[in-house]
């Protein structure tokens, strides 16, 4: 095997570190990916909708029995009317006291039903109402469910489409880190993960780091002027190319 030539390993070094950071800009737009597509709020809002829905329909089944139970109580006031009424009419009953004392209760049992009506018609027009709220409120449901679905969806295609271009890259990049020895590999690789994904710099106007911005020493500006390769800054430690 023929030794590689420093100036290509210089470029091959370049070239694998280009792929390597849109590698990482990629992978972190995935990480962001979830929050890009307003996922976290569409699934806290449909939550919300839901919690919104169930707190009506309860209300609405706890008024509906209690207007059964009125419903209950004032048919039972009506057959006590009935017979009060049956009893007052029969003839049996002669005494004038007596007589006066069973008006009175029909009156005060029909005053009693009459307040019992009234208050059965404003549960069912409160029982109207909650029956608009608890349709406005399903709807209100339906539609978070289909945006947060479509959400998803997108979200899915996206982070696909994403995933298959990390794939390419880092295929392509594995077919270029053919060209260098293992031991450039190997320190490329745990300076990438060190140096936040930047192991390989340029040297900026000839004199100084393009990782960390350091400038160089006069000898070193000599050094990169008449030989070719890959140098090390003295600072950061990246890898430097021309
Ligand atoms: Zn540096």
């Amino acid at each position: 095997m023929s030794p590689i030539e420093p100036e290509e390993t210089a470029r091959t070094l370049k070239d694998v570190q280009e792929f390597d950071t849109r590698i990482l800009a990629l992978k972190r737009g995935i990480e962001g990916l979830a929050d890009t597509h307003h996922l976290p709020e569409l699934r806290e809002e449909l939550e919300k909708a839901k919690a919104s829905r169930e707190g009506l329909e309860a209300d609405l089944d706890e008024i509906k029995h209690k207007q059964l139970k009125l419903d209950g109580e004032v048919d039972l006031l009506s057959q006590k009317i009935e017979k009060e009424e049956a009893r007052m009419m029969s003839g049996t009953i002669m005494n004038p006291k007596e007589l006066q004392s069973i008006q009175q209760e029909i009156f005060s049992l029909r005053k009693k039903r009459d307040e019992m009506e009234t208050e059965d018609l404003e549960e069912m027009e409160a029982i109207d109402d909650l029956r608009a709220a608890l349709e406005a409120a399903g709807k209100a449901v339906e539609e978070v469910t289909t945006e947060e679905s479509e959400a998803v969806r997108a979200y899915e295609a996206e982070l696909a489409e994403k995933e298959a271009e990390v794939a390419r890259l880092e295929a392509e990049r594995d077919e270029l880190k053919k060209g260098l020895d293992e031991d450039t590999v190997e320190a490329y690789e745990k300076l990438l993960s060190t140096k936040d994904g930047l192991a390989v710099v340029q040297i900026v106007q000839g004199r100084s780091c393009g990782g960390c911005h350091i400038e160089f020493s006069r000898t070193q500006i000599d050094r990169f002027q008449h030989e070719e390769g890959v140098f090390r800054c003295e600072y950061c430690r990246r890898m430097l190319v021309k």
